[in-house]
């Protein structure tokens, strides 16, 4: 075959792929290259290691559909470093970071800034610039869903680039706490401690993992130590501030606090708008502002949700071969919009619930614990529960991140007020009555 020949077959192949699978579709698929296509066997050329690795997890079986239903043979397909580099990254970097997989969508350049998430952004940024020297130990911190792991993986991809050979450890603190353990177990917790003693980062996700966990917490302590005292670059993650982190040893609270503690919030209307724009744009797509400010008012408490409405809207217009307009989106998100079958949200059962008590939407996923707060996050659970059909886990994310137990036990709280109270019992019809009439069937 020509060369234009296989270049227009992968071009086909590309595009199938895309249809298939919308959710892992990116825009840089473009600058992906065919290596060989011949004798059953597709070779495609990735950039760098991480892009094969997201191909390779992500990708193969939308790939290999694609390649059979384009060609109409039995067609294996591969994702390999591609030495003509075109995207201008550098190819095969050495990978000092064992058993680490870099997303290559969570960079810098992907992630979007704003009044939330500023001093986050702004101190990764410093840190990658220069590790050990300005914030040390960061310690970034906030509900789930709000950026966290990518602003991690970004510090990383940054310091790969800047620092070429830095040895840079990121990993999960369940895998700190597993490897140690199994180092134990084998008798070589020398290995172990060498291995995470001797780097030049330091980067450990949701380290609130080491809650009640005393012999990991130690470890930890001297592997702190060890760093801190030699200058090198430590970077954790955390659901909550160290001085919230349940059974948490003192001195590693303390320890946690020399550098900067930087929280990340809830994304503003504006952040949120610009997210699903940039999220657009990376899988390919344009989307008119007037639709990323419908998702934006519809969704606000969690990221990953706001990509979950994307992929949604965009699997619909696949499926019904539609351009993606409000129209669109309104039928994707809400169902039928025609039938004015309008299903109620947890959104709004908050707005309710928030005018109401007079509270704002950040109170009630904040950590306070005033009954001024918490009576109302409870009743918003409680009517969630009862009025749609999210699960626990849904509806505590909504709520700040909270566990599904929480809400459980909120639940139950306000359904036993209810029974003996008639004040409470009151409250709730007519709360139910103005969320319905805001929501006709
Ligand atoms: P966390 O670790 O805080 O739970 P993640 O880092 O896993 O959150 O983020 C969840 C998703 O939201 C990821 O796909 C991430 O890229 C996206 N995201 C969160 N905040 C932003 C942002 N400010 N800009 C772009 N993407 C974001
Ligand atoms: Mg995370």
């Amino acid at each position: 075959m020509a060369v234009w020949e296989i270049e227009e077959i992968f071009s086909d192949i590309l595009d199938r792929a895309r249809s298939l699978d919308p959710v892992n579709t990116r825009q840089w698929f473009d600058k992906l290259n065919v290596t060989q296509l011949d004798g059953g066997s597709l070779i495609i050329g990735c950039p760098d290691d991480s892009t094969v690795q997201f191909m390779r997890e992500n990708c193969r079986t939308s790939f290999l559909r694609a390649s059979q239903q384009v060609t109409g043979h039995l067609v294996t397909v591969d994702f390999v470093i591609d030495d003509k580099d075109e995207m201008g990254l550098s190819s095969s970097q050495p990978d000092n970071n064992i058993g680490f997989k870099q997303n290559p969508d969570y960079t810098f350049g992907n992630f979007v800034v704003g009044p939330s998430n500023r001093l986050a952004h702004a101190s990764c940024i410093a840190i990658s610039q220069s590790p050990g020297d300005t914030y040390n130990p960061l310690f970034l911190y906030g509900s789930s869903g709000l950026g966290k792991t990518h602003l991690l993986h970004a510090v990383c991809c940054e310091t790969r680039n800047k620092y070429n050979g830095a040895v840079i450890q990121f990993l999960s603190c369940e895998d700190f706490v597993n490897r140690f353990i199994r180092a134990i177990e084998q008798g070589n917790l020398a290995g172990f401690q060498s291995q995470f003693r001797t780097v030049d980062t330091l980067v450990i996700d949701d380290i609130q993992f080491l809650s009640e966990r005393e012999q990991s917490q130690e470890e930890f302590f001297h592997t702190f130590n060890a760093l801190y005292n030699s200058g090198k670059q430590i970077l954790l993650s955390a659901d909550s501030p160290p001085n919230e982190i349940p059974a948490l040893e003192k001195r590693l609270i303390s320890r946690f606090n020399w550098g900067l503690v930087a929280r990340v919030d809830p994304p503003s209307y504006e952040t949120r708008a610009a997210i699903i724009q940039k999220k657009a744009r990376l899988r390919g797509l344009e989307i008119s502002e007037e639709i990323s400010e419908y998702i934006a008012k519809r969704i606000y408490a969690n990221v990953r949700e706001l990509e979950g409405a994307l992929t949604t809207i965009y699997a619909v217009s696949m499926t019904s071969n539609e351009p993606i307009t409000l129209e669109l989106a309104k039928f994707a998100l809400e169902g039928q919009v025609d039938a004015a079958v309008r299903h109620i949200s947890i959104t709004d059962i908050i707005d309710v619930v928030t005018t109401y008590y007079d509270v704002r939407l950040t109170d009630l996923q904040s950590k306070k614990r005033s009954q001024s707060i918490t009576l109302p996050r409870q009743i918003c659970m409680y009517l969630a529960r009862n009025l749609t059909k999210h699960s626990l886990e849904e509806i505590g994310g909504h709520l700040g991140g909270r566990d599904h137990t929480t809400v459980m036990h909120a639940c139950s709280k306000i359904a036993d007020i209810e029974k003996t109270d008639d004040k409470m019992k009151n409250l709730l019809l007519d709360l139910t009555k103005k969320i319905t009439e805001n929501n006709p069937t």
